[in-house]
């Protein structure tokens, strides 16, 4: 698979993402257009990104639970707004056990409606708030133009829904979950990304207030990596989600949902890939430490496996994998390379005389990032290498969207800024304003950074006054 050479990234940043999806293993294409089969090693990355998620979720009071697949269609009509935005997306099951179905059924877009009737059966009093529920599932939106894992018609994530007595809950609530967004992307994911406020067209349908995170890929656009929304009374009051508070008087609930996708995978393929292939960032990878053994014969066999089992088992927690496979050590390192293992130890005959282990980091290709180290001290310096290619993955990500991210003193110059990277321009707020800056660049706001200089300017566009700045970009 690895003999071919991947195209350029600079030069061909689409292609170069498909086949890296394909030859890193990720993922394949499936019989039905749109669809995604995971194979094991793209899973074991989201496994470890659950995992991730999962302990920040539970240390912040939430639980785990399932709810069904389909959803009855009536249910996704009672929120306007909610149908307007996703009835272009549903897959409807009209028949089942061979018959037509009296009441179609939905595969679930997301859970909004369905967890809004559970809540509403219960929830009777302020004894019973708040609901604290996330779901691992996966959901179904008929997308039309679809790309491995960014967007396809099926995906996997967890979304959380929440209930709770006042709207300064609901907001602390939402925002928390922003936070620990932001916290996983940075100290799991090594991805620096910005949080900040969805303008009015970006909301989430159904939502009051819908923030993101944003994150810079390496062709210089914006990939929203996860959302938190600020649902208001609108889904408690389609679905009578209502409880008697201290004074025994009936109130409706304020809801939240939030959500983190498979997305993400695309996005830490994007934001740390480089020629040679994909870079996991190591707290996430599914093998931090790949070990090469290296020997021409039976006899230089027998003495480098013997101190390749010993390094391994100095390595303790760190997930290892020991590449035994019939095939030349050039093309184990080019096929580890592209599938993005942080760390490369190689053991041959010179390193048993020495004692010995050569170490190569991912991040650094060529002889810079490679040294040789002592095997007696293998489990510290693995741990400490792997520590350091977090950070420089973080910094080295920081750096390229702090370079390009521009700042335009004129739409002429916005104009150019948003062809080769982000603008983060002043804005009037203005939906009409903002639509016609996606008509004449192709690029949207992004978010309103939660981060703001202070102070006010003029609208990049029209000039009218500004409070705010936004990111605009292309985005995928
Ligand atoms: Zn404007």
């Amino acid at each position: 698979m690895s003999e071919l050479k991947l195209p350029a990234r600079s030069e061909d940043f689409a292609e170069w993402y498909n086949q890296v999806v394909l030859r890193a293993d990720l993922a394949d294409y499936a019989p039905v257009r749109g669809c995604m089969i995971v194979k094991p090693y793209g899973w074991t990355l989201w496994e470890n990104i659950q995992a991730a998620l999962d302990r920040r979720f539970k240390a912040t009071g939430h639980m785990n639970a399932a709810f069904p697949l389909f959803i009855p269609q009536s249910f996704i009509t009672k929120e306007a707004k909610h149908i307007e935005g996703f009835a272009p997306e549903l897959a409807v099951v009209t028949h089942g056990g061979g018959e037509r179905l009296e009441e179609p059924l939905i595969v679930r877009p997301t859970s909004e409606t369905i967890i809004g009737h559970a809540y509403a059966k219960w929830v009777q009093s302020y004894r019973d708030l708040p609901i604290l529920i996330n779901l691992w599932n996966s959901v179904v939106r008929w997308e039309m133009r679809t790309k491995l894992f960014l967007r396809t018609l099926e995906f996997w994530w967890q979304e959380g829904h929440t209930a709770h007595a006042t709207l300064e809950e609901a907001e602390a609530e939402t925002r928390q979950m922003l936070d620990v967004y932001t916290d996983f992307a940075v100290n799991e994911a090594a991805i620096p990304v910005v949080p900040g406020r969805k303008s009015e067209s970006e909301r989430f349908a159904g939502a009051n207030i819908t923030y993101s995170i944003e994150a810079m890929t390496g062709d210089t656009r914006a990939l929203q990596a996860g959302t938190s929304h600020n649902l208001g009374q609108n889904f408690a009051k389609s679905f009578e989600i209502r409880y008697l508070d201290r004074n025994n008087e009936l109130q409706y609930c304020w809801t939240t949902s939030w959500g983190l996708s498979t997305r993400f995978i695309g996005a830490i393929i994007m934001v740390h890939g480089d020629d040679q292939g994909l870079i996991l960032p190591p707290r996430l990878a599914p093998y931090q430490v790949v070990i090469v053994p290296i020997f021409k014969n039976d006899a230089e066999k027998g003495p480098v496996m013997e101190a390749v089992s010993r390094v391994r088992g100095q390595l303790g927690d760190i997930r290892v994998k020991v590449d035994e496979r019939e095939e030349t050590p050039g093309f184990k390192f080019n096929d580890w390379e592209m599938r993005g293992v942080p760390l490369r130890l190689e053991i041959g005959p010179k390193d048993v005389a020495k004692g010995t282990v050569a170490l190569a980091r991912r991040d650094r290709p060529g002889k810079e990032g490679r040294s040789f180290v002592p095997q007696d001290q293998i489990q510290r310096l693995a741990a400490e290498t792997l520590a350091s290619i977090h950070t420089s993955l973080y910094e080295r990500a920081l750096a390229f969207r702090k370079a390009n991210t521009h700042d335009p003193r004129s739409y002429d110059e916005f104009r150019q800024a948003v062809e080769g990277g982000w603008a983060f321009s002043w804005w009037c707020g203005d939906g009409a304003c903002e639509t016609q800056i996606k008509e004449e660049t192709k690029a949207t706001t992004r978010n309103i950074p939660l981060e703001q200089p202070g102070g006010s300017g003029r609208c990049i566009h029209c000039g009218k006054p500004a409070t705010e700045k936004a990111i605009f970009a292309k985005a995928y």
